[in-house]
């Protein structure tokens, strides 16, 4: 068997137009959708992330500033520069990019990032209100697992999912989307004991560890779906994801590629939501 590839890129050029068109709309009232990303290390892998989002919003209009405190940037300045970023009304969404330098605590700066910015869905407060059932914006990578699904028409309602990683940007709230679609959800970890044979029961498996290639053919039962949100850097530059594509592409009925799958899908939520946040 060889698995259909979900692909993430054609999709995410539909999004892009549309957020296009509005950020066009916006322009003609004056409005300039802007986007921050605050970011304090000189990990390459992040600088090339950034760019990469930094691109894809200056093609559809909407302006980005990368803040760049450096790799030495304290906790205090993190603190000033979020909340600053908060108060400028002519910034309508933040990202703090991760990794923060040593001793700096994500916990202490997201609860800053202000609710109607926060279109990674990192506060705290902006978490509480996806469970609640609230409108808010999801986490990015979260939301774009659901949304690739959603747009291969994966069915979803009575099946049982299952997700690798139980990470605050991706897992838990991963489940919960699932949970709101009336997916049968079972998310895994490090301590999980027997991996393979909990993943292989699902009819939908979403890995999100950071592992490359962890997930092998005995971790997928014949025809279910993987969603291989993983991006792991490889020796000559490229990409790797959570799921070895060799073996479990020969036993899936569908796997999303890396790169090319959940990676564009998610930077073009990102701008969806900028422009969300602007409209308001
Ligand atoms: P993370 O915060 O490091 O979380 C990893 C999760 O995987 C943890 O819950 C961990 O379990 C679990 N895990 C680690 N080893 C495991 C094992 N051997 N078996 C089962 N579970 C294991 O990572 P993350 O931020 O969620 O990111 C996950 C992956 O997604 C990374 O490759 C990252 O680069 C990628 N990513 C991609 C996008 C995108 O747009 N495509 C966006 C964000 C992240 P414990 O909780 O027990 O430690």
């Amino acid at each position: 068997m060889s698995a259909v590839s979900l692909s993430g890129k054609d999709f995410a050029v539909e999004i892009r137009s549309e957020v296009q068109a509005r950020v066009g709309r916006l322009l003609e009232f004056g409005v300039e959708p802007r986007l921050s990303v605050v970011v304090a290390t000189d990990d390459g892998g992040s600088a090339w992330y950034v760019r990469s989002i930094a691109r894809a919003a200056e093609k559809v209009g909407i302006a980005c500033d990368i803040v760049d405190l450096g790799a030495d940037a304290t906790t205090d300045a993190l603190k000033a520069q979020i909340s600053e970023l908060g108060r400028d009304p002519s910034v309508h969404g933040i990202i703090l990019q991760t990794p923060l330098p040593p001793g700096v605590q994500t916990s202490e700066l997201v609860g800053l990032i202000d609710v109607y910015k926060d279109v990674d869905g990192a506060n705290p407060t902006t978490l509480g209100l996806l469970m609640a059932g609230v409108p808010t914006f999801p986490p990015a990578t979260a939301e774009a697992v659901v949304a690739l699904l959603e747009h291969h028409e994966v069915p979803l309602e009575g099946r049982e999912v299952a997700v690798v990683g139980r990470s605050t940007v991706v897992g838990k709230p991963l489940a919960h989307l699932l949970l709101d679609r009336n997916a049968t959800v079972t998310v895994c970890h490090s301590r999980t004991k027997n991996l393979a044979k909990v993943t292989s029961r699902a009819d939908v498996v979403v890995a999100a560890v950071g592992r490359a290639e962890l997930l092998g053919a005995e971790h997928v039962r014949p025809g279910a779906v993987v969603v291989d949100v993983g991006t792991n850097p490889t020796e000559d530059g490229g990409l790797v994801g959570d799921v070895n594509a060799g073996e479990v592409g020969a036993v899936a009925g569908a796997l999303t590629p890396v790169p090319g799958g959940v990676g564009p899908v998610t930077t073009a939520l990102l701008l969806r939501h900028t422009v969300h946040s602007a409209e308001k």
